[in-house]
């Protein structure tokens, strides 16, 4: 090693080395593509991403991808599948669950999902299974569904269609597949969802526990996309055994506090629930992707997820998962984890000190959902100047919003991107000051007839090189990828 370089430099050397020649042969066949590579890793390096669903992996994680695992088929499970020659994918993913499992503490993880939503198909496919399906036949005597009478058949797809699931509502913070009913899980279950106080924002256990014991569901889902609270999920585990309910923690969004021992005791799911899902790809730093963690009885259930819910396995992403999930073990990623926590409380100090509205007054996560109205905004119209001035969110709907889904009232924002940059709680302070720089100075467009639009917006002279000028002094100081340089 030269004088003078760490082990991070040297790396960041050879990883450079590595994408100049990996897009020197894309760009040979596509140099459009190439192009559109290297730009996006420019777009990235010089704008603030707030977006709470987004991190930035490693170049580790990042060029696991990219091989020739991506080419091999690999339905079924370890030891077990229905295509040849899969013995180095079954050492990938064996090795990418025994870190989930003894990263969370899990007794069984299933690592194939491809991303977060298949993870919870993947769940929902076993509880059914697990409490429908099993029952049935044993009850018919029957080993599988091809031996059941067409009678029999069409009684147990009605059972199926029966069923009942209570999650949390879009609007308070659940996530689509929680039984939001244009989605799929509020088709496939007669559902009911949970919101927040209408006064505090916050979950009321006891309206969960009164909505639970009326509505009787099998599946009880706990986690959130937009909400800016812990959750108690020894609570939520009470209620569900209380009214005999199955549960199943999404923590596609918090699994880089779990991961991290941020979230310990009631607030980690993974003891608590019968399924935890997640992604691989937000707060826990890996490729795209998802995740089972299961109890043991749902092994065995989980294990069918493909080729009964999924296509076959991403082997090359399955591997990324390894990566990433051996650098959530080391003890680095718990002062990530805190740090993500720490600047989500300095985010939102820096806005409430600026007279600027949160939903809940305040955050204990990884999450601030930022009330724009006071501003006199839409999400949409706030999303786009923030955008103007080089900070990317995503707007997000309020408790009850009276904007709907697509305008909505508000800016959902996250530190788990800036964070692995490597600002800290003064950046973040900083980051709220520029944002309230530029929402104030937006003023909301009309539309073609005259009317207020809730798209169009004005944003005033200057502000957004002064916003951008400001943030570059920022990101210059905490650069993306450092050491990677691409020629
Ligand atoms: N579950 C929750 C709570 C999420 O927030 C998301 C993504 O936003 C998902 C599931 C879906 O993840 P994916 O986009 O990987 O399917």
């Amino acid at each position: 090693m030269p004088t003078g370089q760490t082990p991070a430099d040297t790396l960041a050397k050879t990883a450079s080395t590595a994408y100049d020649a990996a897009l020197e042969v894309i760009g040979a066949v596509e140099p459009r593509i190439a192009a559109a590579t290297r730009q996006e890793l420019a777009d990235q390096r010089s704008s603030l991403k707030l977006i709470a669903s987004e991190n930035y992996a490693s170049p580790a994680v990042l060029l696991t991808m990219g091989t020739w695992f991506s080419d091999k088929y690999a339905e079924g499970t370890v030891g077990h599948r229905f295509y040849a020659g899969c013995q180095n994918v079954d050492t990938v993913e064996s090795i990418a669950a025994e870190h989930a499992r003894e990263l969370f503490g899990a007794p069984y993880a299933y690592v194939q999902p491809h991303s977060g939503i298949d993870a919870n198909l993947v769940a929902f496919w076993s509880i059914l299974a697990h409490h429908v399906e099993t029952p049935a036949l044993e009850r018919l005597g029957a080993k599988n569904v091809n031996e059941l009478s067409e009678a029999d058949w069409e009684t147990l797809r009605h059972e199926f269609g029966n069923q009942r699931l209570l999650g949390m509502a879009l609007d308070a913070g659940g996530h689509l597949t929680h039984g939001f009913r244009p989605n799929i899980s509020g088709k496939m279950f007669h559902q009911q969802q949970y919101g927040t106080d209408p006064e505090t924002g916050l979950l009321d256990y006891d309206v969960v526990r009164a909505k639970a014991k009326e509505f009787k569901p099998l599946v009880l889902i706990a986690g959130y996309s937009a909400y800016p609270r812990r959750v108690n999920f020894a609570k939520m585990r009470e209620i569900a055994d209380e009214v005999g309910a199955t549960l199943m923690v999404d923590m596609a969004h918090f699994a880089g506090l779990v991961a991290g021992k941020v979230f310990t005791g009631d607030e980690d799911p993974v003891p608590f629930a019968h399924l935890t899902t997640t992604t691989t790809h937000k707060s826990l730093r890996g490729p795209r992707g998802g995740m089972v963690l299961a109890q043991e009885e749902f092994a065995a259930d989980v294990d069918r997820g493909c080729p009964m819910v999924l296509g076959g396995p991403l082997s090359h992403v399955m591997a990324a998962k390894a990566v990433a999930l051996a650098e959530a073990r080391q003890p680095s990623f718990q002062t990530y984890a805190q740090a993500i926590a720490d600047n989500a409380k300095s985010l939102a100090e820096g806005f409430l000190s600026r007279g600027a509205n949160l939903v809940t007054g305040g955050t204990d996560n990884h999450i601030v959902l930022l009330d724009v109205s006071s501003f006199g905004l839409t999400g949409r119209q706030a999303e786009s100047a923030l955008l103007d001035a080089g900070v990317v969110t995503n707007r997000n709907s309020v408790p009850a919003d009276p904007n709907g889904a697509w305008y909505t009232s508000g800016i959902r924002l996250g530190t788990p991107a800036l964070t692995t940059r490597g600002f800290g709680a003064d950046d973040f302070d900083r980051v709220a000051d520029l944002m309230v720089d530029v929402l104030r100075n937006t003023q909301p467009g009309t539309t073609k007839a005259g009317g207020p639009s809730k798209a169009t917006y004005a944003l005033g002279d200057g502000v957004a090189d002064r916003v951008r000028a400001a943030s570059a002094e920022m990101l210059d100081a905490h650069p993306l990828y450092p050491g990677l340089d691409l020629a």
